[in-house]
């Protein structure tokens, strides 16, 4: 597949690999291993010339097509299909990471994240220094001294906050820092961090991606360079994507930019309709320009905000919870990405695991919830918010 198609185009046909069937949609190619005519063909398969399947913990034809569509998609030279979106953090991390390596991350980051950066790095001898993402002067701080890795979310879980990606690539470059963004918030139809100066996108697949629901899987996106470690580390520790999955996630991204774009409509139409709802404290979207970093949102994301949505409820926990409780259309759930619209309360499901003071420090309140906006119609959506709301 020719890389001169456009974005909408990849996303349909990019990677596809036809059987002698003339199948027009994708073949599922549920094997875990392959057979060889002679045991000399085996042999030279095992010299691993790359012109053979050999074993799905290595590669699959039908997992293949999803990792050489979100190559081409991402303007990546590799990507890595992994089992969910975490195994794709975990081992984009630690495929270049030793003992006496240095870690330097926001507060501000998905759950399981952080866990990593924070509890496991640690017990390898990787130091970890967690600054608030949103403060340039302290990472500056923290980059006066060598790192290794730099990881960020941009937007950020749950409460939307922007990292300046491109001055933090500079500033991690030059403490001789790889820099990996976790971009499931922005999602790849709207922000590109490769070009951003990042060196290492991952995404949870689960969210956007499949965007339906069905399936978990992530993905990593690197350079040929930076693929030289993550191959062997995957193929060894074995957190494969199930081609049924990655076959789910190819239908997904068909209409990912289609999906995106109308929840990105809806989720500004919310936002602004919301936003001085007599029932919220404060709400979070980085498309108002009430946002503190909008100018900087706007400035390395295209065709859009995200379709999530965070806001203060007035009266803390209790209020939340009766407004999620009356919620009729909108689905207590802590998925985000899908076509249904599904809302959470950070303190006490995404983020139980801090400490109150570690949610006050990234802005988590007993009274905050995070909306996933879904493909509804934006008036019904409005209509469920607004009367679970008074
Ligand atoms: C969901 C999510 C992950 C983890 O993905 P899974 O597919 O659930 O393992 C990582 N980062 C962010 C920002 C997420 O929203």
């Amino acid at each position: 597949m020719s890389e001169r198609w456009a974005n909408e185009t990849l996303l349909i046909h990019a990677g596809r690999l036809r059987s002698q069937f003339d199948e027009t949609s994708e073949a599922i190619w549920m094997t875990s291993g392959y057979v060889y005519k002679t045991a000399e063909e085996a042999e030279s398969a095992f010299a691993n010339d790359g012109s053979r399947f050999v074993y799905s913990r290595y590669r699959n034809p039908t997992v293949e097509m999803f990792e050489r569509r979100m190559a081409l998609y991402e303007g990546a030279e590799r990507a890595f299909a992994t089992a969910s979106g975490m195994a794709a953090v975990y081992a984009a991390l630690v495929a270049g990471l030793k003992s006496g390596d240095r870690v330097v991350a926001p507060h501000a980051l998905f759950g399981s994240c952080l866990y990593i950066i924070k509890d496991i790095l640690p017990r390898f001898g990787v130091e970890a220094t967690l600054v608030d993402g949103s403060d340039l002067a302290q990472w500056r701080e923290a980059l006066s001294r060598p790192a290794n890795v730099v990881f960020f979310e941009t937007p950020a879980n749950p409460m939307l906050e922007i990292v300046d990606a491109r001055e933090v690539a500079r500033l991690a470059h030059a403490a001789g820092a790889l820099v990996v963004v976790d971009n499931v918030f922005a999602t790849p139809v709207l922000q590109k961090p490769l070009e951003l100066g990042a060196d290492v996108v991952v995404y949870s697949a689960t969210k956007h991606i499949d965007g339906q629901g069905r399936s978990l899987g992530g993905v990593i996106l690197c350079s040929n360079a930076y693929g030289e470690k993550v191959a062997p580390f995957l193929r060894h520790t074995g957190p494969s994507l199930s081609p049924f999955n990655a076959w789910l996630l190819l239908k997904g991204l068909e209409t990912l930019e289609l999906r995106v774009m109308r929840q990105v409509e809806n989720a500004a139409k919310l936002a602004a309709a919301l936003e001085n709802h007599s029932a919220i404290e404060k709400l979070f979207y980085p498309g108002l320009k009430s946002h503190p970093q909008h100018a900087l949102a706007a400035s390395q994301m295209t065709g859009g905000f995200g379709n999530l949505i965070a806001f203060n409820i007035k009266g803390g926990k209790q209020a939340a919870f009766a407004a999620l409780n009356r919620l009729e259309l909108v689905a207590i759930s802590n998925n985000l990405g899908d076509a249904k619209s599904l809302i959470t309360h950070p303190a006490t499901t995404t983020h139980q695991r801090l400490t109150e003071a570690e949610r006050a420090r990234v802005g988590i309140g007993p009274g905050t919830v995070r909306l996933s906006v879904g493909l509804e119609n934006a008036d019904d959506l409005l209509r469920d918010l607004e009367s679970a709301l008074t």
